[in-house]
């Protein structure tokens, strides 16, 4: 089973303030320190695998490097990281091969290394193309910018492009939304990820919004009600578009769903590099008690530079039968209910399915299970029960 490849690169330009990843602005001279971890890494994977108790296949599918923002690197580290990757993977001829790009970050040096190292897709983390919005929450770019790297984009070859866009930002309105979703559309790129704003203590909105108060423009935030309105909307005006939605935070025209996410929801096999890097794969067969491995790296940028331990867990088939669940049923199309049958066993949580399909939340067509579009909105609520106790598995 071919292999998809993760790589983190967690620096950026400013921070955003929603931003809740393991990323940070940090010195220039830093980064030739991470290059050489992460190279030193990909390095060791063969024998990482090995002690973790699991096992991979050579063949690499998809490639997908994100942070942060990867293209702050310089063009030789970023070439380092790629070489690398080619010395110790096969990577397929038609890999899938994205990097994540902050608008306004993609020089014509980069694009151009970009076309040498057969990148294939790029990722844009708009959030907003209502310029007041994007400069609210500290993004650097305007709306031109977009739009102008999409072009360069696609006259360089790369016409596979996503833009991420966030519902629920600070001064987002019902009419400046659908500008965003528009947009989004005229763009015309193939894929458009729609995320609803955390709200969590890991970034400094989220934590403004918690406390209830006005930093960070947090008072001017759309309540949760509009939000869920917004996600709807995207939903609708996407669809219509032919941009059709085949996650819950993800639409794409036909044949343009990302390969390397649809990994995570499939429980394909991956190998994360870098800060807060999460890994998964088979388990190896002479370990009969469990179905597969994950680990992950330090969140810690010291701690992961100093080559701190991984963390590992062995996935039982009991914890493997939930994330089948729960994971699958992001999925638009829905989790098969015979595949799980003759994986796991059969009649597993029929019970909750039952009771989910009575209160709208999934619904069953033949031998396929899938959330409806209120589940959607509610997916959190709904995944709970598939990660209960046991009487919850018949
Ligand atoms: S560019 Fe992305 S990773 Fe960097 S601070 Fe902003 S949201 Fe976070």
């Amino acid at each position: 089973m071919s292999l998809g490849l993760y790589v983190s690169v967690p620096f950026c330009r400013t921070k955003c303030t929603y931003c809740n990843f393991a990323s940070d602005v940090v010195p220039r001279a830093v980064f030739e320190r991470y290059v050489d971890r992460l190279c030193l890494d990909i390095e060791s994977a063969n024998s990482t695998v090995e002690q973790m108790g699991g096992q991979i296949e050579p063949l690499v599918d998809s490639v997908y490097l994100g942070g942060g923002t990867p293209t702050v690197l310089d063009i030789s580290q970023f070439e380092r990281i790629f070489v690398t990757i080619s010395q110790n993977f096969d990577l397929t001829a038609a890999a899938e091969i994205t990097v994540e790009c902050a608008p306004g970050t993609l020089t014509p040096a980069m694009l151009k290394q970009f076309q040498l190292l057969g990148v294939n897709r790029v990722s844009l983390g708009v959030q907003s193309f209502v310029d007041e919005e994007a400069r609210a929450v500290g993004r650097l770019h305007d709306r031109r910018t977009v739009m102008n790297d999409v072009k360069r984009l696609r006259e360089a070859g790369i016409s596979n492009v996503n833009i991420d866009l966030i519902a629920g930002l600070p001064h987002q309105t019902v009419e400046s939304w659908e500008d965003s979703l528009q947009q989004g559309i005229a763009s015309g790129v193939p894929h458009i990820s729609i995320y609803i704003l955390e709200v969590d203590e890991d970034s400094r909105l989220g934590r403004e919004l918690i406390a209830g108060g006005t930093r960070y423009h947090a008072h001017f935030a759309p309540e949760d009600e509009l939000t869920a309105d917004f996600y709807e909307m995207a939903s609708e005006r996407l669809q219509a578009a032919a941009v059709r939605q085949y996650e819950i935070s993800n639409f794409a025209k036909a044949g343009c769903e990302s390969r390397h996410n649809l990994k995570y929801w499939t429980r394909l096999p991956y190998l994360g590099f870098g800060v807060d890097a999460h890994s998964m794969i088979k388990a190896n067969s002479s370990l009969d008690s469990a179905d597969s491995i994950r680990f992950s790296t330090s969140d810690s940028l010291e701690k992961y530079i100093a080559g701190q331990g991984l963390e590992r867990t062995a996935v039982s088939a009991r914890a493997a039968l939930e994330e089948t669940f729960f994971l699958g049923l992001r999925l638009t199309r829905g989790i098969d209910l015979r595949e799980i049958e003759a994986e796991f066993g059969k009649g597993l949580f029929a019970g909750v399915i039952a009771e989910s399909i009575a209160i709208g939340l999934m619904e069953q067509i033949g031998d396929t299970v899938r959330l409806t579009p209120r589940g959607r909105l509610l997916s959190n609520e709904v995944f709970e029960k598939f990660i209960a106790p046991a009487e919850n598995l018949t």
